[in-house]
């Protein structure tokens, strides 16, 4: 296989999974965005994936993520970044990216609606902390309806939901338990607090199907689509 068909074929095989899931789940197959999780991967390999035909990328860390910016200038690609956010680095988040999926404070929150200079508004997601692990950014469960009200009022921001990264867990009806809650959390806020929430980002290699099958609309995928990390 040439290079490029490999690159063709690792895109479509994730995408069969997601339409796949979506059909058993009566779901649209363009109800759930693919975002490929590019950390680590060269710029020659993101190039190939996006002249494949992929849309969104996600970036964890902030000076990779600029660097790969600066070399890919013209990538018809939306960046999303998806790692822990330092207060200190917000206004070049906002400059870079088009979502951000890590908010777990107001004050974050705050500062990237007023460090962007598009003219429509930032997209946000909050990240919930399901297991709560120290090593993980996020909020509580608990916490996470008073900060969504909060965040949803802020101008230059617009709130659209929840992202999470719940630790591996083998069984997919554990997976999906722990899924539902992101999405029973997303319908209590839209029904109870007049929000408008519609994307919850949840779902990687190992547990795409879960998250789709309870909702997910973006999921975030490394190791299947582009290979192992170095
Ligand atoms: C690396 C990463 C992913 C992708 O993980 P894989 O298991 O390689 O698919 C998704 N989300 C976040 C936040 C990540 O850091």
């Amino acid at each position: 296989m040439s290079n490029s068909d490999y690159v063709s074929h690792k895109l479509t095989t994730v995408l069969a999974r997601i339409s796949n899931v979506c059909e058993a789940n009566l779901r649209r197959p363009d109800s759930v965005k693919l975002i490929g999780a590019s950390k680590k991967q060269s710029i020659k390999l993101i190039q190939q994936f996006s002249d494949a035909g992929l849309l969104d990328l996600g970036e964890n860390y902030l000076q990779e993520a600029i660097d790969k910016q600066c070399q890919l200038p013209d990538l018809p690609v939306s960046w999303h970044f998806i790692g822990q956010i330092q207060s200190n680095k917000t206004k070049l988040i906002a400059q870079h990216f088009d979502w951000v999926h890590g908010v777990d404070r107001l004050k974050i929150a705050k500062r990237l609606a007023a460090q962007h200079s598009r003219q429509s508004p930032i997209n946000l997601l909050i990240q919930l902390n399901p297991d709560n692990e120290v090593s993980k950014g996020g909020v509580a469960l608990s916490e996470a309806a008073e900060l969504s009200q909060q965040i949803a009022e802020i101008d230059g921001a617009v709130l659209r939901g929840f992202m999470m990264i719940p630790k591996a867990r083998e069984q997919q009806d554990q997976q999906r338990a722990v899924f539902a809650q992101a999405r029973e959390l997303l319908e209590h806020c839209n029904q109870h607090y007049g929000l408008n929430l519609d994307q919850l980002s949840m779902g990687m290699s190992g547990d795409l199907e879960a998250a789709i099958a309870e909702g997910s609309t973006m999921v975030r995928i490394g190791t299947d689509l582009f290979g192992a990390r170095d």
